[in-house]
């Protein structure tokens, strides 16, 4: 099997007690199978202490939790399943995080979380463009998959194109953006129409330098629409507000963005984001790397429901969101800081 990762993949250790969040909080660890089996045999105190937090929750085996955490974490932050029996016996779910994986036919592609902080610090601090390795491993077998493998191989060229585009340099990553929405749009019409065959034809076509730099050209002149950009902005804060979260106490902070937008007038806001933009400029790649994260990591799942422009569309308002309430932190801070 072939296994792409991005470059920064091997760079990752959990730095466990040093982590100023920790991924065993706020939610019930899911353990799979093989380690609750696993789990019924282990001996002595520990083995009975390891049975008894483990509940039943929604048809799923979970760990209990005390308060916010998993009952595995100690007062050190450490993991005691971790330090009384090791590494190999984590549930998959501890074992694999924050590294992500999917597969198609017999390619593995794989990459880490960026909800995890120190996988966040590795991603944001790359001021370069995003690299992504191919190797082999003959140990592993090739997946048996129903997916069309024309449509995968036309949707991976699609993805190339994207992120091509989007590490364009000296261009901003708005009309970067837009670029990638146009593309996406035709490849979407030619699916929706069910002319799959032409899919190829606007793959070449994006593929010509001289027509993304053109359509590049062109959509140049729609840059600077803010107020709009601001009205939809708060449509986004409200509608995300609604959605569930992984804990009820706002982690994203989206009540107290929306009072600064309720507070602010659209003209002094887009003053406001000028201004974070003259602030962060040096900086300014880092949103470029999330949106590729969001791009590597989720834009292949098209292959499953053919809605590309979706995939791409989710991208592209997180990152927008991600960038919004840097703004909001920065107002409400005076800087901003990783
Ligand atoms: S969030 Fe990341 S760094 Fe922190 S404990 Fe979990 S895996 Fe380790």
């Amino acid at each position: 099997m072939r296994i792409r990762v991005p470059s920064y993949f091997k760079d990752f250790t959990c730095i466990a007690s040093e982590c100023e969040d920790t991924c065993c909080a706020g939610w019930s660890v899911v353990i799979d199978e093989q380690s609750y089996n696993d789990y019924q045999n282990v001996d002595g105190e520990f083995g009975q202490k390891l049975r008894s937090r483990i509940v039943e929750e929604d048809g799923d085996k979970v760990f209990v939790l005390n308060g916010e955490n998993c009952s595995f974490l100690n007062e050190n932050k450490l993991c005691e399943i971790y330090n009384e029996l090791g590494e190999k016996s984590l549930c998959y779910t501890c074992r694999q995080y924050p590294r992500y994986m999917e597969e198609f036919f017999d390619l593995r592609e794989m990459g880490i979380s960026l909800s995890c902080p120190e996988a966040a610090r590795i991603i944001l601090g790359n001021d370069k463009v995003t690299v992504f390795e191919l190797s082999e491993d003959d140990q592993l077998g090739d997946m048996e998959d129903s997916i069309d493998e024309n449509a995968l191989e036309d949707f991976f060229l699609c993805r190339e194109i994207i992120i091509n585009m989007i590490e364009m340099l000296n261009i901003s990553l708005g009309i970067k953006a837009a670029a990638v929405l146009k593309f996406v749009e035709e490849i979407q019409d030619k699916i929706d129409f069910d002319e799959m065959d032409e899919v190829k034809y606007v793959i070449e076509k994006y593929s010509d330098s001289h027509f993304i730099e053109e359509l590049i050209n062109d959509l140049d002149q729609y840059e600077g629409n803010e107020v709009i950009k601001y009205h939809n902005v708060c449509a986004y804060f409200n509608t995300y507000r609604d959605l569930e979260h992984i804990n009820t106490h706002d982690p994203l902070g989206l009540n107290k963005a929306l009072k600064i937008f309720g507070e602010a007038d659209s003209k002094s806001y887009i003053n406001q984001h000028k201004a974070f933009n003259a602030y962060y400029k040096d900086n300014m790649y880092k949103f470029k790397n999330i949106l590729v994260y969001f791009i590597f990591r989720y834009f292949m799942k098209c292959i499953f429901d053919y809605d590309m422009s979706a995939k791409i569309k989710i991208a592209i308002i997180s990152t927008i969101m991600i960038k919004e309430l840097a703004v909001v932190r920065w107002i409400e801070n005076g800087q901003f800081t990783e």
